[in-house]
């Protein structure tokens, strides 16, 4: 008659079941006192999601403000879903926008001590614990074939009780250790399941970190925890990493709150200590008055590398990100002058829990804000490496001259109120084109917006006289006064009040005036600052442009 320990040693050969040997090989960590171990573990299944740069981004925060590790980890049991190359690109991604792991895989090799932090080459470590469970009764061989599977299933629609490996239904939960030797030896597939000794009927409670206290139906049902590739599935893999790896704060979706009484379970069966949790709400969209999930499908903006395309500053990505997460951050960006995010104090109490709403609107308020506060010509590399990627054309106008460039997008960025008037890199090349002779040319071909109340003749002796008198020197006052000096000679009415209060003795008022100057020079009756403009076309293109034909 095999005992429990030939039968692990028939499955697992060569294994070793001692946790004492991994507790060794990972050694509790020593931390400053509050300092988190969080982590950042998704599957390589496809590009970043936007729900989980948000999460990547929580587990940062929590590591970073704390003094802690954050650590990045591939989550790549499911080998079916494995999409070759993801990996790479999951962490290029977050390295791009900032969120540089402490620890974990990295394409040139590992950073830190207790990895692989890649769950394909953990094998080892999963299958000792799994063999420790086998041989404390708490796992067993399970021959279930997908297709007796799907009969249990219709057995259990037929009689309206709940699916799954549990009870009754946990058909080889008991299998005579004979049976399960003679079988494994005769080559039918196994897979190891735990055995659940949870009750359907009782409860299991644990206290979530954005949530509070969560109550569940306690687990009964007989999960798989290595599969017939010699993977573990997600459930078991996380038991054994991040009580290996260390972790303190498991910061993960909301759709992992089902599945946490197993994880509980699992720990306690372990003898392992669980990690705090906190399910982070789903990132919801607002599309015609409904609230419904981020859809990869429906929504571009599901995509992370949406706003890369768009080139929004991944900054200002984060800080709308940030004002999602914590309802009291809008206030700390207005309260906090030139503020920096890794000081605000994030928290998991200030989380709303009715879905974290996403909303293009705020982000590009945002992206307006981070922006105005970016200039020189760290701004123009950043713009550039963007161009260099997503737009030929604008990297063309940088290289013609950064120095010139630079000029043209920090306009009235040295004011108290900066310039808000793009949000993204791709907006830029649109706001500089008049800057550029030739693009003006394009822009004066399609018919320059004058107002129609001003005729042709009025508007070429003004500009004539512009030409002629108009200061064009560094001082804003010298400019407006000369300016004004030349309108008021033409009859435009200096004091609005006075043209207000008799318009018809006049030709119009200096904003009129300034208004035809705008439109000739930058092409449009909405522009930065009109002598700031001047000062950077300089006198000769300034003059050239005031010449109606
Ligand atoms: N790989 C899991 C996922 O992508 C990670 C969940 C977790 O953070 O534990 O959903």
């Amino acid at each position: 008659m095999p005992t429990l320990n030939d039968i692990a040693e028939l499955v697992l050969p060569g294994i070793d079941p001692s946790l004492e040997h991994l507790e060794e090989r990972f050694p509790k960590r020593e931390l400053k006192q509050g300092a988190e171990v969080t982590r950042f573990a998704p599957s390589p299944t496809g590009f970043l999601h936007t729900g989980s740069l948000f999460t990547a981004l929580i587990a940062y925060v929590i590591a970073k403000q704390t003094g802690g590790v954050f650590i990045f980890r591939v989550e790549d049991t499911d080998t079916k879903r494995t999409i070759e190359g993801s990996d790479r690109q999951l962490l290029g991604q977050l390295l791009r926008f900032g969120i540089v792991p402490d620890e974990g895989w990295f394409p040139e090799g590992d950073k830190g001590a207790y990895g692989p932090y890649r769950q394909s080459l953990r094998a080892d470590i999963y299958k000792s614990a799994v063999k420790h469970l086998l041989l404390e009764g708490k796992a067993y061989v399970d021959f279930a074939t997908p297709e007796d599977l799907a009969k249990i299933k219709e057995a259990q629609e037929a009689s309206k009780v709940l699916p799954g490996y549990y009870g009754i239904y946990a058909r080889d939960r008991n299998l005579p250790l004979e049976e399960v030797e003679r079988r494994v030896k005769a080559g039918e597939p196994w897979v190891i399941r735990y055995k659940s000794m949870g009750d359907h009927n009782g409860k299991t409670g644990f206290d979530d970190l954005i949530r509070g206290h969560i109550e569940l139906q306690d687990n009964d049902m007989d999960i798989v925890i290595l599969k017939r590739d010699g993977l573990p599935t997600y459930h078991f893999a996380h038991v054994v990493d991040d009580h290996l790896m260390g972790t303190t704060i498991v910061s993960r979706g909301e759709e992992w709150i089902p599945s946490t009484p197993v994880h509980l379970q699992l720990f306690a069966d372990m003898g392992w200590k669980a990690p705090r949790y906190a399910h982070l709400p789903v990132i919801m969209k607002l599309d015609h008055g409904n609230k419904r999930k981020l859809s990869k499908r429906k929504d571009p903006e599901a995509s992370v590398g949406y706003f890369e395309e768009m080139g929004y500053m991944p900054k200002a990505v984060l800080v709308y990100l940030m004002s999602i997460a914590n309802s009291n951050f809008e206030e700390w960006t207005i309260e906090t002058k030139d503020y920096d995010i890794s000081h605000f104090g994030f928290s998991f109490e200030k989380m709303s829990l009715d879905g974290a709403l996403f909303d293009m609107d705020k982000l590009n308020y945002f992206s307006r804000e981070v922006l105005a506060r970016e200039k020189g010509m760290g701004l123009v590399r950043e713009i550039a490496d963007w161009a260099a990627v997503h737009s030929p054309s604008l990297l063309a106008k940088i290289n013609r001259d950064p120095a010139y460039f630079s000029r043209c997008i920090d306009i009235e960025k040295d004011r108290p109120n900066p310039r808000k008037d793009y949000a993204k890199y791709s907006d830029i090349e649109a706001s500089v084109a008049f800057f550029y002779d030739d693009e003006f040319a394009k822009i004066k071909a399609k018919g320059l917006p004058y107002d129609p109340k001003f005729d042709k003749e009025l508007i070429s002796a003004f500009f004539g006289k512009c030409r002629e008198s108009m200061d064009f020197g560094e001082d804003e006052n010298a400019w407006w006064n000369s300016v004004k000096a030349i309108a008021s000679a033409m009859g435009f009415a200096i004091a609005n009040k006075e043209y207000k209060a008799n318009p018809s003795a006049y030709k119009g008022n200096m904003a009129d005036a300034a208004g035809l100057l705008r439109v000739a020079i930058t092409g449009s009756k909405n522009s930065p600052n009109l002598h700031e403009v001047i000062s950077i076309l300089g006198k000769e293109r300034v003059c050239a442009r005031l010449c109606l034909d």
